[in-house]
């Protein structure tokens, strides 16, 4: 292991949504300050992430606005499928989902910002990382790295996070999901969430996404519950029913996002899971993205000051569309898993309006769709 450590201004660390997301978005805000950054990921690219693969329309925008488009195999939901006790919630709503698989979706935009400049190394594991006055010392597989700002957006088991923000696990969900083949050679345009087993106790929800696989349809079929424990082995009953168990199970966790939570300290950035994404429905890949574009206006601001205590980065993500969305979920999620889910499931089968308007926020589409400015080129 080297005794002087490399110096780095900015080492971002996970290589997923939140990492490039943020890369991209500092390209977009701070060249300057992007070409010198550093990304890090213990994984070599493409990797698999177990996670279903849907995008919310609000993800293309996002895409968009650091000029990128969905240039991998997805499939396009125009139907939605809502089993919620009593008839199934039909729902008609063109383009409300895009599904991708995860191994090809973090390439691209790995690989997009990596041509745009950013030195990525992959296969590099962080193994420690402490304060050492104004600087984060990095023990990576690799070596010592000092940075003067860190962007932890390595997962839900975020070790930056657990080292320098909070110790404390926080809220964490847990999902099980397994990829079942459609005879044939279409992939179905419907998507459907199941919360029947709610009735009996499950704080969740079962999923089925139509997605390609190697050019072939298959159908990922998963269970979500907002508790990380007591909860597996009936999300794996549920998988296995849904896909009669000829499919391999994958499960994973999904750190949710508990408001007052704190999301930075001296010298770092949480983004993406180790911040804590949608308590309701387990989706992080658009928050991720929103993430990174929060932490690169952070870090754009902090090193134009000279000041990279990150003491606003809190109320950045509290006072934006993001923080109040994911506030609202969190309430969703305690009102709809929760004593009274009874109720709350009536109230929501009662309007089709009101069903439609709940989707068009949940996507970010419609009246919603302009939380998500494009970001300024720096000049
Ligand atoms: C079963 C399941 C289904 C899901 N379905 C959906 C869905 O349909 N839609 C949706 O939007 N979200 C979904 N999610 C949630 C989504 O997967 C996450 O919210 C998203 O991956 C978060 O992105 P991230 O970049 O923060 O973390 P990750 O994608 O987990 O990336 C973290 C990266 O950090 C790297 N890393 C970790 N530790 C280290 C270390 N010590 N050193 C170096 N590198 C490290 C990892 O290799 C990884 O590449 C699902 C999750 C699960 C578990």
């Amino acid at each position: 292991m080297s005794e002087t450590p490399e110096q780095r201004d900015i080492v971002i660390v996970g290589g997923g949504p939140a990492g490039s997301g943020t890369a991209l978005a500092l390209q977009r805000l701070a060249p300057d300050l992007a070409r010198d950054a550093l990304l890090l990921d213990r994984e070599e690219f493409p990797r698999d992430k177990t996670c279903a693969g849907g995008l919310i329309p609000a993800t293309l925008e996002l895409l968009r606005s650091v000029d990128l488009s969905l240039s991998v195999p997805s499939v396009r939901v125009d139907h939605a499928r809502v089993e919620a006790g009593g008839p199934p919630i039909e729902l008609d709503a063109g383009g409300c989902c895009y599904v991708i698989r995860r191994r090809e979706f973090d390439d691209m935009l790995l690989s997009a910002a990596r041509g745009r400049g950013l030195e990525v190394r992959t296969g590099v594991r962080v193994r420690g990382a402490v304060r050492r006055g104004d600087r984060i010392r990095l023990e990576t597989s690799e070596g010592l790295i000092d940075a003067r700002a860190v962007v932890a957006a390595d997962g839900a088991g975020s070790l930056l996070r657990r080292r320098l923000v909070d110790p404390d696990e926080g809220w964490v969900a847990r999902a099980v999901m397994c990829d079942v083949p459609i005879a044939g050679s279409d992939a179905p345009d419907t998507y459907e969430f199941d919360f029947r087993d709610v009735a009996s106790g499950l704080a969740g929800y079962a999923w089925s996404f139509p997605c390609w696989i190697d050019g072939d349809p298959h159908w990922n079929v998963g269970a979500y519950s907002m508790r990380r424990r007591g909860e597996g082995e009936r999300l794996e009953a549920i998988v296995g029913g849904r896909s009669q168990g000829v499919a391999e199970r994958k499960a994973h966790p999904i750190r949710l996002y508990a408001k007052g939570r704190s999301l930075a300290a001296p010298g770092v950035l949480l983004v993406g899971d180790a911040a804590g994404v949608d308590p309701l429905l387990g989706e992080g890949i658009s928050f991720a993205l929103e993430y990174g574009r929060m932490a690169a206006e952070e870090l754009q601001g902090g090193f134009l000051r000279g000041d990279l205590a990150f003491s606003g980065y809190q109320a950045r993500v509290d006072r934006s569309a993001l923080g109040k969305k994911l506030r609202r979920l969190a309430l969703g999620a305690r009102l709809f898993y929760g004593p009274r889910s009874d109720l709350w499931f009536r109230v929501a089968r009662l309007s089709r309006t009101a069903q439609r308007i709940g989707m068009n926020w949940y996507n970010g589409v419609g009246l919603w769709s302009q939380s998500i400015p494009a970001l300024p080129e720096a000049r």
